[in-house]
This record gives C-alpha cells, sequence and structure tokens, in this order.
C-alpha cells in the first residue's frame, strides 16, 4: 500500500494550532462548496458536441480494427495500481486519489485504464479466451495533479489494450490507430517512438544512467537529486531547463536492448515506414508509468512547439499481467488518448463539428390539438428514419414557431383546433416556407419522403435558412401574437395563415 494516500481518518489527538488551522481551511473551503473541485470540471451542453464527435471516433477505430467496449470501475482496490502502475510514479506516490472506505478497504479512484483492464482479464478468465483479447474503454480518470491548462484532476481518455500477444505488427497497427483517430478528427500530430527493452535490459540501461548522473547531481534540481537512487528513468521527463541541458548527453537506451528487444523495436519501426506514419525515434521518451517493456510512444500536435501536452501515449506491457496475479507471462500492448486535450485541440483549431439538426418540429395550439400532438408525437419518435422535437411546455404557437427556427429544423407539423377536428395537420417546409395540409394519418409517410428528397437534393444554405426563418418568425409575430390575445378559440387555419 502507498505510505503517502490521502486517508480519512477520525483522530481526535491534534494539537489546538492544528485544529484552529483546520478550522480556517474549512471556512476558506465552505465558501467554495457551491463549485466544482478543484482541477474537476463541468462539460457543458454547448461544448458536448465536441466530446460526441471525439468518443464517436473512438468507437469507430475500435469497430474497424476489432477491439471490444470494456467498463471497469471507477473504483478499485488501492493496490491494483501501487502493484501495476508501481509504487514510485509520480501517479500513485503524489497523484492517487486514495482513502479508507467505512469498511476499511483501501480504495482508490483509478488514475490510468490499462491496470482495471488487466484486472478485468485476469479476473473473468480470459486468459483462456483466444489471444490476443481486445479491448476498448472510454471514462474519466483522476489525478492529484497541480491543476493548470490542459492537466486537470478529472479529465477523459479513450484507449485500446490488446492482451496476449507480443507479435511487434500489433505494436504498429496500435501507434497507427492512435494516430488515425486523430488524423479522423483533423488533428495533425507526430508520434515520437521508443522502446525501453524488458526488464533485464533495462536494468544494465538504469545503471548507465545512475552513474552518468551521478557525475551532474549538483546542478540536478531537487526532485532529480532523488530520482538517481528512486526512479532513475524519471530523469529523462524532468522539464526544469537544467536538467534538459544534462539529459542531452545521457546514455540512450537504444544502445542497451538485447538481441531480442532491438529486433522486436526493428520490425515496429519497419510497419510504421510501411504504413507511411510520421514517427520520430525518441530516444528518451520514458513514459510515466513503471510497468511499460520495449515499445512506448507518444502523440504530440505538431503545433505544440512547447512539448506540453501529449494528446495521448501508450506501449507494451509484457509483465502487468504476471504482476497483477495472472498464471503467465503474457504479453501486451495498449494505448490511451487523453480527451480533454484532443477537445482543447479541435477547439484551438477551429474544426467545426456540425450541431446534430433536428429534422421534424411537433407544434400544437389549443388544448385539444396538444393531447393529440402529444400522442403523436410518441409515434414520430420511434420512427427510426428521422429526428423529432417539441416544446409541448408552451401554449403559444408564435413561441413553438421560435423554438423550431432556432433549432433550424426542416420541417414544422403544425395541429390545431380545426385540424383535431377534421384529422388533417399542416407541414411546413421552413427553408422554401411552402405548407400544405395534410391527411393526420398519412403524416409519418409524408415527412419520410419528403425529407429522403430532402436529403438527396439538399446542399443545405443555411443562411439561406436563417433568412427564410426569420422571414417567417416576422410573418408569425405578424399574424399569430394578435390573435392570441384576442380570441383563443378561433379558428386554427386563420392562426396558421403565416405566409
Ligand atoms: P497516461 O495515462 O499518463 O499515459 O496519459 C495518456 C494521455 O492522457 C496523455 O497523453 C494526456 O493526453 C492525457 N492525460 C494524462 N493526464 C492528464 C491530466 N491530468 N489531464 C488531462 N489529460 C491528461
Amino acid at each position: 500500500m502507498p505510505k503517502k494516500k490521502v486517508v480519512i481518518t477520525k483522530k481526535t489527538d491534534k494539537p489546538a494550532e492544528k485544529k484552529v488551522a483546520k478550522e480556517v481551511k474549512k471556512t476558506k473551503r465552505s465558501k467554495k462548496d457551491l463549485i466544482t473541485v478543484t482541477g474537476m470540471r463541468d462539460i457543458l451542453p454547448q461544448d458536448q458536441r465536441y466530446w460526441e464527435k471525439v468518443r464517436a471516433v473512438a468507437k469507430q477505430i475500435s469497430k474497424d480494427y476489432g477491439y471490444d467496449r470494456i467498463d471497469t470501475p471507477i473504483l478499485e482496490y488501492a493496490d491494483l495500481f501501487t502493484r501495476g502502475i508501481g509504487s514510485q510514479t509520480d501517479v500513485v506516490e503524489k497523484e492517487m486519489f486514495a482513502f479508507t472506505d467505512q469498511g476499511g478497504d483501501d480504495l482508490a479512484l483509478r488514475p490510468e485504464g490499462t491496470a482495471s483492464v488487466v484486472r478485468a482479464y485476469i479476473q473473468h478468465g480470459m486468459l483462456n479466451n483466444t489471444q490476443p483479447v481486445k479491448f476498448f474503454y472510454m471514462g474519466p480518470l483522476f489525478r492529484h495533479e497541480k491543476p493548470q491548462s490542459g492537466r486537470y484532476r478529472q479529465f477523459f481518455q479513450f484507449g485500446f489494450e490488446a492482451i496476449g500477444e507480443d507479435n511487434p505488427a500489433l505494436d504498429a497497427q496500435l501507434i497507427l490507430m492512435g494516430w488515425n483517430a486523430l488524423n479522423d478528427l483533423g488533428i495533425e500530430s507526430v508520434i515520437q517512438v521508443n522502446s525501453i527493452g524488458c526488464r533485464d535490459c533495462r536494468e544494465e540501461y538504469k545503471k548507465a544512467l545512475v552513474k552518468y548522473y551521478k557525475t551532474k547531481s549538483k546542478s540536478l534540481c531537487e526532485s532529480c537529486k532523488t530520482r538517481i537512487s528512486k526512479n532513475p528513468l524519471r530523469l529523462l521527463d524532468c522539464k526544469e531547463d537544467s536538467c534538459k541541458e544534462i539529459k542531452k548527453d545521457a546514455p540512450q537506451i537504444l544502445d542497451y536492448l538485447d538481441n531480442n528487444c532491438k529486433d522486436h523495436f526493428m520490425k515496429v519501426i519497419g510497419y510504421l515506414d510501411e504504413l507511411d506514419l510520421p514517427y520520430v525515434l525518441s530516444p528518451f521518451t520514458v513514459r510515466g508509468l513503471d510497468y511499460y517493456t520495449r515499445t512506448i510512444f507518444e502523440y504530440w500536435a505538431v503545433d505544440d512547439s512547447e512539448g506540453k501536452n501529449a494528446l495521448g501515449g501508450g506501449g507494451r506491457y509484457d509483465s502487468l499481467v504476471k504482476i497483477l496475479g495472472g498464471r503467465e507471462e503474457t504479453p501486451a500492448c495498449g494505448l490511451a488518448m487523453g480527451v480533454d486535450r484532443i477537445v482543447a485541440k479541435m477547439r484551438e483549431k477551429n474544426i467545426e463539428v456540425a450541431e446534430e439538426r433536428i429534422d421534424v418540429f411537433v407544434a400544437q395550439l389549443g388544448d385539444a390539438a396538444k393531447k393529440k400532438a402529444m400522442v403523436m408525437y410518441e409515434t414520430l419518435r420511434k420512427n427510426g428514419s428521422f429526428t423529432v422535437s417539441q416544446a409541448f411546455h408552451k401554449d403559444s404557437l408564435k413561441k413553438q414557431l421560435e423554438i423550431a427556427n432556432k433549432m433550424r429544423v426542416k420541417f414544422t407539423v403544425i395541429i390545431g383546433q380545426k385540424e383535431v377536428g377534421d384529422g388533417t395537420i399542416m407541414l411546413r417546409d421552413m427553408q422554401g416556407g411552402v405548407q400544405e395540409v395534410i391527411d393526420f394519418n398519412k403524416i409519418e409517410r409524408e415527412l419520410k419522403k419528403r425529407l429522403e428528397k430532402y436529403r438527396e437534393g439538399a446542399v443545405i444554405d443555411l443562411t439561406q435558412g436563417e433568412e427564410n426563418n426569420n422571414k417567417m418568425s416576422g410573418n408569425v409575430s405578424g399574424g399569430i401574437n394578435e390573435n392570441e390575445e384576442k380570441n383563443e378559440e378561433i379558428e386554427a387555419t386563420e392562426r396558421l395563415d403565416l405566409e
């Protein structure tokens, strides 16, 4: 278990000053009670289309390459991550949201996805399935990091894991999948690739690294001074300028790979060349989690000149299944993409994601018509070939049509008192402004027919649509408003004479 975890306890023997300090802290925090927790944020309705787009692309990629969806719990036993990710890593040592629950169990909000997927693979006996077993996941992760642009305490990833295969073609294909996802979203990226070898060759490399850094220890930052003995590979990840300078002459892992690891890596590179992927060999990329072996990679936007926010990354983790209690050595490889950063990049680059447009709006006027429209809506909603919307909470036809205009629907069907009486319905083409009376029972068929035609021929000119909509709402306010005030019972057709 991690020694430095955040544990909820009920100690009562705190010195008085500490108690006071805690009170102050509490008062401060209570002001913030009704806002999001530091480093966590709401994803508001107006932003959802970007997130949906990323999820849709991720799902498509999972289908294209045969990865099946898995959802694992957000809470796991904390030692899944201490054992899996490594107790000396930043993620486990400093960033895990870990606590002891009411029943005394040590739990953690998952800081990453791979360990949970591997746990599921072992727990459900998937070692006996045809290998590799290929998983796709999406969801929130939690790390208690210092919040800054592109770095949150709750963030989202989608990821792919292929467990039970060591063929280098799998590594290359996973690298391709992440790149394809970014490319399909309109983000140009470059892949940094490295191999950190197996445990054996890495040990030799670590020794060389320690030897080199010991000679430079005076010029290292405080964190790196402790990294020399605790986690030498992380020395290569330091963002301090002085340490970055020292890194330039550090030994490179590629010189320490044994023949098998070298051969494996050369094959991965060979596939990447064949696929014409934009990659660079990046001998100092090490990644933050201990379980990686051999191939590792990261995706960077081509215009991320500061190199601060990788968009995703992954690698091989051939020992993790065994570490987490699997019966035998089970090679595996995977990747995770950061959805928050991908969405931010899409917005930064003004990549447009079209809003989903509703096809048909159902409007009503008068109580009897509202009842009929509500029932009809249930049929239209299930039709499967067009989308519908409504505002049954509104009585005013003018208000409903304003809503329909805002949604830029293609058709509005309007049912009023007269229509209820004679079994008809008014169908209005919102772009052309043409409206016709249709037999109530034929409305679904007519809508389908018209929408099919519309889709075949439509090059939708939104400005034109807006003009028409504005024109129409002008007519509506002139006609309907007055009428509404005068007499609610007036004949529906008169009131719907919008032209
Ligand atoms: P990792 O699980 O550390 O390999 O991270 C994979 C990807 O997740 C990174 O390349 C980022 O895009 C994203 N990511 C990791 N940590 C955070 C964070 N704290 N906030 C936002 N995105 C993150």
